[in-house]
Protein backbone atom coordinates (compact mmCIF):
# COMPACT_ATOMS: atom_id res chain seq x y z
CA UNK A 1 0.00 0.00 0.00
CA UNK A 2 1.37 3.75 -1.27
CA UNK A 3 1.70 6.29 1.68
CA UNK A 4 -1.04 8.19 -0.14
CA UNK A 5 -3.21 5.19 -0.10
CA UNK A 6 -2.93 4.85 3.41
CA UNK A 7 -3.85 8.63 3.94
CA UNK A 8 -7.13 8.35 2.01
CA UNK A 9 -8.43 5.57 3.77
CA UNK A 10 -7.74 7.01 7.16
CA UNK A 11 -9.74 10.17 6.29
CA UNK A 12 -12.19 8.01 5.05
CA UNK A 13 -12.19 5.62 8.50
CA UNK A 14 -12.51 9.46 9.95
CA UNK A 15 -15.18 10.76 7.37
CA UNK A 16 -17.20 7.94 8.64
CA UNK A 17 -16.46 7.92 12.03
CA UNK A 18 -18.10 11.15 12.20
CA UNK A 19 -20.86 10.76 10.53
CA UNK A 20 -24.22 11.42 11.93
CA UNK A 21 -27.56 10.14 11.43
CA UNK A 22 -31.08 10.17 12.73
CA UNK A 23 -31.43 8.47 15.78
CA UNK A 24 -34.07 6.13 16.04
CA UNK A 25 -34.81 3.45 18.96
CA UNK A 26 -34.84 0.44 16.50
CA UNK A 27 -31.65 1.39 15.85
CA UNK A 28 -30.09 1.66 19.57
CA UNK A 29 -31.66 -1.50 20.18
CA UNK A 30 -30.15 -3.41 17.03
CA UNK A 31 -26.77 -1.91 17.88
CA UNK A 32 -26.88 -3.95 20.64
CA UNK A 33 -28.63 -7.04 20.13
CA UNK A 34 -28.11 -7.22 16.31
CA UNK A 35 -25.04 -9.63 17.11
CA UNK A 36 -26.00 -13.63 16.85
CA UNK A 37 -24.27 -14.33 20.22
CA UNK A 38 -26.02 -11.90 21.45
CA UNK A 39 -28.75 -13.21 20.43
CA UNK A 40 -28.56 -16.80 21.27
CA UNK A 41 -27.00 -15.30 25.21
CA UNK A 42 -30.27 -13.64 25.49
CA UNK A 43 -32.39 -16.36 24.66
CA UNK A 44 -30.28 -18.61 26.55
CA UNK A 45 -30.56 -16.62 29.51
CA UNK A 46 -34.81 -15.97 28.86
CA UNK A 47 -34.59 -20.09 28.86
CA UNK A 48 -32.94 -19.74 32.68
CA UNK A 49 -29.34 -20.32 31.76
CA UNK A 50 -27.01 -18.49 34.13
CA UNK A 51 -23.41 -19.66 34.39
CA UNK A 52 -21.27 -19.10 32.14
CA UNK A 53 -20.13 -23.25 31.35
CA UNK A 54 -24.05 -23.82 31.00
CA UNK A 55 -23.91 -20.69 28.21
CA UNK A 56 -21.00 -22.36 27.10
CA UNK A 57 -21.69 -25.57 26.26
CA UNK A 58 -25.18 -24.91 25.39
CA UNK A 59 -23.98 -22.63 22.27
CA UNK A 60 -21.04 -23.86 21.43
CA UNK A 61 -19.06 -20.63 21.70
CA UNK A 62 -15.72 -19.69 22.13
CA UNK A 63 -14.66 -18.64 25.93
CA UNK A 64 -13.12 -15.08 25.15
CA UNK A 65 -16.35 -14.62 22.73
CA UNK A 66 -18.89 -15.66 25.78
CA UNK A 67 -16.62 -13.47 28.11
CA UNK A 68 -17.01 -10.13 25.69
CA UNK A 69 -20.72 -10.63 25.08
CA UNK A 70 -21.29 -11.04 28.61
CA UNK A 71 -20.02 -7.78 29.80
CA UNK A 72 -21.22 -5.95 26.99
CA UNK A 73 -24.92 -7.07 27.88
CA UNK A 74 -23.51 -6.29 31.44
CA UNK A 75 -22.66 -2.97 31.02
CA UNK A 76 -25.61 -2.22 28.45
CA UNK A 77 -27.88 -3.44 31.86
CA UNK A 78 -29.33 -6.74 30.47
CA UNK A 79 -27.84 -8.80 32.65
CA UNK A 80 -26.38 -8.09 36.09
CA UNK A 81 -23.13 -10.49 37.82
CA UNK A 82 -23.86 -12.12 41.55
CA UNK A 83 -22.13 -14.33 43.05
CA UNK A 84 -23.01 -17.82 43.61
CA UNK A 85 -19.73 -19.07 45.19
CA UNK A 86 -17.20 -17.44 47.37
CA UNK A 87 -13.96 -19.97 46.85
CA UNK A 88 -13.39 -20.26 44.14
CA UNK A 89 -14.93 -16.90 43.08
CA UNK A 90 -18.09 -17.75 40.63
CA UNK A 91 -20.55 -15.44 39.59
CA UNK A 92 -23.24 -16.42 37.55
CA UNK A 93 -25.43 -14.02 35.53
CA UNK A 94 -29.14 -12.79 35.87
CA UNK A 95 -31.34 -11.08 33.38
CA UNK A 96 -32.52 -7.57 35.25
CA UNK A 97 -35.56 -5.66 34.62
CA UNK A 98 -34.55 -4.34 31.04
CA UNK A 99 -33.38 -7.73 30.39
CA UNK A 100 -36.64 -9.50 31.08
CA UNK A 101 -38.48 -6.70 29.13
CA UNK A 102 -37.10 -8.47 26.27
CA UNK A 103 -39.86 -10.42 26.59
CA UNK A 104 -41.38 -8.71 24.23
CA UNK A 105 -38.91 -8.89 21.16
CA UNK A 106 -38.81 -12.29 21.70
CA UNK A 107 -41.92 -13.22 21.48
CA UNK A 108 -42.17 -10.93 18.32
CA UNK A 109 -39.56 -13.47 16.64
CA UNK A 110 -41.39 -16.49 17.92
CA UNK A 111 -44.31 -14.91 15.91
CA UNK A 112 -42.35 -14.69 12.78
CA UNK A 113 -40.83 -18.14 13.04
CA UNK A 114 -44.19 -19.72 13.60
CA UNK A 115 -45.57 -17.96 10.37
CA UNK A 116 -42.94 -18.22 7.85
CA UNK A 117 -40.14 -20.86 9.27
CA UNK A 118 -42.21 -23.30 11.81
CA UNK A 119 -40.15 -26.00 13.16
CA UNK A 120 -42.37 -28.56 15.42
CA UNK A 121 -38.10 -29.56 16.58
CA UNK A 122 -37.69 -26.00 17.94
CA UNK A 123 -39.38 -25.62 22.07
CA UNK A 124 -40.54 -22.16 21.40
CA UNK A 125 -42.40 -23.29 18.61
CA UNK A 126 -44.46 -25.73 21.09
CA UNK A 127 -44.73 -23.57 23.65
CA UNK A 128 -48.47 -23.02 25.26
CA UNK A 129 -50.57 -20.36 26.96
CA UNK A 130 -52.50 -20.50 30.35
CA UNK A 131 -55.33 -20.84 28.41
CA UNK A 132 -54.12 -24.29 27.60
CA UNK A 133 -53.78 -23.90 23.60
CA UNK A 134 -51.01 -23.81 21.08
CA UNK A 135 -50.87 -20.12 19.69
CA UNK A 136 -49.18 -17.33 17.78
CA UNK A 137 -48.35 -14.39 19.49
CA UNK A 138 -50.14 -11.68 18.12
CA UNK A 139 -49.04 -7.83 18.29
CA UNK A 140 -52.24 -5.48 19.15
CA UNK A 141 -53.15 -1.93 19.54
CA UNK A 142 -52.95 -0.72 23.11
CA UNK A 143 -55.79 1.67 22.10
CA UNK A 144 -58.37 0.11 19.63
CA UNK A 145 -56.65 -3.54 20.11
CA UNK A 146 -56.81 -3.79 16.23
CA UNK A 147 -53.76 -6.22 15.36
CA UNK A 148 -51.00 -3.84 13.89
CA UNK A 149 -49.93 -3.79 10.28
CA UNK A 150 -47.25 -1.87 8.96
CA UNK A 151 -49.36 0.42 6.54
CA UNK A 152 -51.36 1.32 9.56
CA UNK A 153 -48.61 2.89 10.82
CA UNK A 154 -46.87 6.40 11.10
CA UNK A 155 -43.57 7.52 12.35
CA UNK A 156 -43.10 10.92 14.01
CA UNK A 157 -40.37 12.74 15.94
CA UNK A 158 -40.67 12.29 19.99
CA UNK A 159 -39.22 14.58 22.65
CA UNK A 160 -35.30 12.55 21.62
CA UNK A 161 -35.55 13.22 18.18
CA UNK A 162 -32.13 14.48 16.78
CA UNK A 163 -28.44 13.31 14.81
CA UNK A 164 -26.62 10.80 17.04
CA UNK A 165 -23.21 9.15 15.39
CA UNK A 166 -23.92 6.27 12.86
CA UNK A 167 -22.81 3.26 14.57
CA UNK A 168 -18.95 2.00 13.99
CA UNK A 169 -17.96 -0.68 11.84
CA UNK A 170 -17.39 -3.95 14.00
CA UNK A 171 -15.45 -6.79 12.55
CA UNK A 172 -17.47 -9.17 12.55
CA UNK A 173 -16.97 -12.57 10.84
CA UNK A 174 -20.00 -14.66 9.40
CA UNK A 175 -19.82 -17.85 11.78
CA UNK A 176 -20.99 -21.28 10.35
CA UNK A 177 -21.29 -22.70 13.83
CA UNK A 178 -24.15 -25.03 13.61
CA UNK A 179 -26.95 -24.59 16.41
CA UNK A 180 -28.26 -27.02 18.77
CA UNK A 181 -31.25 -26.43 18.41
CA UNK A 182 -32.54 -28.63 21.28
CA UNK A 183 -31.04 -26.15 23.98
CA UNK A 184 -31.65 -23.16 21.66
CA UNK A 185 -34.89 -21.20 21.41
CA UNK A 186 -34.83 -19.66 17.79
CA UNK A 187 -33.62 -21.50 14.57
CA UNK A 188 -31.70 -20.39 12.35
CA UNK A 189 -33.46 -17.84 10.45
CA UNK A 190 -34.11 -15.35 12.77
CA UNK A 191 -30.33 -15.76 13.57
CA UNK A 192 -29.43 -14.93 9.79
CA UNK A 193 -31.84 -11.82 10.22
CA UNK A 194 -31.29 -10.68 13.38
CA UNK A 195 -28.05 -11.64 13.79
CA UNK A 196 -26.47 -9.49 11.59
CA UNK A 197 -26.21 -6.14 12.69
CA UNK A 198 -26.32 -4.68 9.16
CA UNK A 199 -29.31 -7.18 7.72
CA UNK A 200 -31.38 -5.69 10.93
CA UNK A 201 -30.65 -2.56 10.07
CA UNK A 202 -31.39 -2.51 6.32
CA UNK A 203 -34.72 -4.07 7.32
CA UNK A 204 -35.43 -1.34 10.20
CA UNK A 205 -34.51 1.24 7.35
CA UNK A 206 -36.99 -0.43 4.66
CA UNK A 207 -39.56 0.16 7.48
CA UNK A 208 -38.70 3.76 8.11
CA UNK A 209 -39.38 3.83 4.10
CA UNK A 210 -35.85 3.68 2.38
CA UNK A 211 -35.91 2.37 -1.24
CA UNK A 212 -33.02 3.36 -2.80
CA UNK A 213 -29.34 2.50 -2.14
CA UNK A 214 -28.45 6.08 -1.90
CA UNK A 215 -31.18 6.04 0.67
CA UNK A 216 -30.14 3.20 2.68
CA UNK A 217 -26.90 4.41 2.63
CA UNK A 218 -27.29 7.94 3.86
CA UNK A 219 -29.83 6.58 6.83
CA UNK A 220 -27.25 4.10 8.08
CA UNK A 221 -24.22 5.54 7.64
CA UNK A 222 -23.27 2.31 5.88
CA UNK A 223 -20.15 1.76 3.97
CA UNK A 224 -21.19 0.57 0.16
CA UNK A 225 -19.93 -2.97 0.02
CA UNK A 226 -21.62 -3.55 3.19
CA UNK A 227 -24.98 -2.56 2.11
CA UNK A 228 -24.41 -3.99 -1.16
CA UNK A 229 -23.35 -7.50 0.30
CA UNK A 230 -26.97 -7.62 2.65
CA UNK A 231 -29.11 -6.00 0.18
CA UNK A 232 -28.44 -9.18 -1.84
CA UNK A 233 -29.05 -11.65 1.23
CA UNK A 234 -32.08 -10.17 1.95
CA UNK A 235 -33.48 -10.30 -1.70
CA UNK A 236 -31.99 -14.17 -1.74
CA UNK A 237 -33.72 -14.55 1.88
CA UNK A 238 -36.90 -13.36 0.49
CA UNK A 239 -37.27 -10.48 2.88
CA UNK A 240 -36.50 -7.63 0.05
CA UNK A 241 -37.60 -7.58 -3.62
CA UNK A 242 -36.00 -6.05 -6.32
CA UNK A 243 -37.25 -3.93 -9.09
CA UNK A 244 -35.08 -2.10 -11.84
CA UNK A 245 -36.17 1.75 -11.67
CA UNK A 246 -33.63 2.80 -14.25
CA UNK A 247 -31.83 1.69 -17.35
CA UNK A 248 -28.58 3.88 -17.48
CA UNK A 249 -27.19 3.46 -15.53
CA UNK A 250 -29.17 0.48 -14.58
CA UNK A 251 -30.45 1.40 -10.73
CA UNK A 252 -32.68 -1.08 -8.11
CA UNK A 253 -35.16 -0.26 -5.77
CA UNK A 254 -35.99 -2.27 -2.61
CA UNK A 255 -39.14 -3.09 -1.60
CA UNK A 256 -40.28 -5.57 1.79
CA UNK A 257 -41.89 -8.49 0.42
CA UNK A 258 -45.29 -9.98 2.81
CA UNK A 259 -42.72 -12.08 4.31
CA UNK A 260 -40.28 -9.15 5.22
CA UNK A 261 -43.69 -6.45 6.10
CA UNK A 262 -44.40 -9.05 8.44
CA UNK A 263 -41.26 -8.75 11.06
CA UNK A 264 -43.03 -5.28 11.27
CA UNK A 265 -44.26 -6.18 14.87
CA UNK A 266 -40.73 -6.89 15.83
CA UNK A 267 -39.68 -3.88 15.00
CA UNK A 268 -42.36 -2.09 16.33
CA UNK A 269 -41.42 -3.97 19.68
CA UNK A 270 -37.61 -2.73 19.03
CA UNK A 271 -38.84 0.53 18.81
CA UNK A 272 -40.99 0.27 22.04
CA UNK A 273 -37.48 -1.50 24.18
CA UNK A 274 -35.06 0.92 22.89
CA UNK A 275 -37.21 3.89 23.51
CA UNK A 276 -37.91 2.65 26.63
CA UNK A 277 -34.78 1.35 27.87
CA UNK A 278 -32.15 3.25 25.75
CA UNK A 279 -33.79 6.99 25.61
CA UNK A 280 -31.72 9.81 27.32
CA UNK A 281 -33.25 12.07 29.74
CA UNK A 282 -35.29 14.05 26.83
CA UNK A 283 -37.43 10.55 26.34
CA UNK A 284 -37.73 8.58 22.62
CA UNK A 285 -36.52 9.57 19.68
CA UNK A 286 -39.77 8.40 17.68
CA UNK A 287 -43.43 7.57 18.33
CA UNK A 288 -45.17 4.98 15.98
CA UNK A 289 -48.95 6.49 15.81
CA UNK A 290 -51.61 4.13 14.75
CA UNK A 291 -53.65 5.61 11.87
CA UNK A 292 -56.74 3.86 12.21
CA UNK A 293 -57.58 5.04 15.69
CA UNK A 294 -55.25 7.89 16.03
CA UNK A 295 -53.19 6.30 19.51
CA UNK A 296 -49.50 6.24 20.33
CA UNK A 297 -48.57 2.34 19.97
CA UNK A 298 -47.36 0.57 22.62
CA UNK A 299 -47.76 -2.82 22.06
CA UNK A 300 -50.19 -5.06 23.17
CA UNK A 301 -48.93 -8.79 22.93
CA UNK A 302 -51.45 -11.00 23.08
CA UNK A 303 -52.79 -14.87 22.42
CA UNK A 304 -54.16 -16.09 19.11
CA UNK A 305 -56.37 -18.86 20.78
CA UNK A 306 -58.10 -16.66 23.69
CA UNK A 307 -56.72 -13.44 23.31
CA UNK A 308 -55.82 -12.70 26.42
CA UNK A 309 -52.59 -10.56 27.11
CA UNK A 310 -49.24 -12.45 27.09
CA UNK A 311 -46.97 -12.71 30.17
CA UNK A 312 -43.96 -14.82 30.82
CA UNK A 313 -46.00 -16.40 33.52
CA UNK A 314 -48.85 -17.28 31.24
CA UNK A 315 -46.74 -19.48 28.90
CA UNK A 316 -44.99 -22.80 29.42
CA UNK A 317 -42.34 -24.64 27.60
CA UNK A 318 -40.39 -21.03 27.18
ZN1 LIG B 1 -55.33 1.67 17.49
ZN1 LIG C 1 -54.55 -18.16 25.26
Amino acid sequence: MTADNSTANTSREAAEAHRLIAASSASRALNLLGDRWTLMISSSAFAGVTRFEDFQSGIGIARSLLTDRLRRLETAGVLVRSRYCERPPRDEYLLTEMGRDLFGPSMMIIRWEKRWHFDPKVPAHNMKHSCGHDFIPECRCNHCRMEIIARDTIGEPGPGAGMEPAPKARAQRRSTVEINSGTHAMIERSIEVLGDRWIAHVIAGAFYGHRRFSEFQQALGVATNILSERLARLVSLGILEQSQYQDSPVRYEYKLTPKGLDLFPLVLELVRWGGRWMSDSAGPPEYIRHKPCGGIITPLLTCSHCGEELTRESLSGL
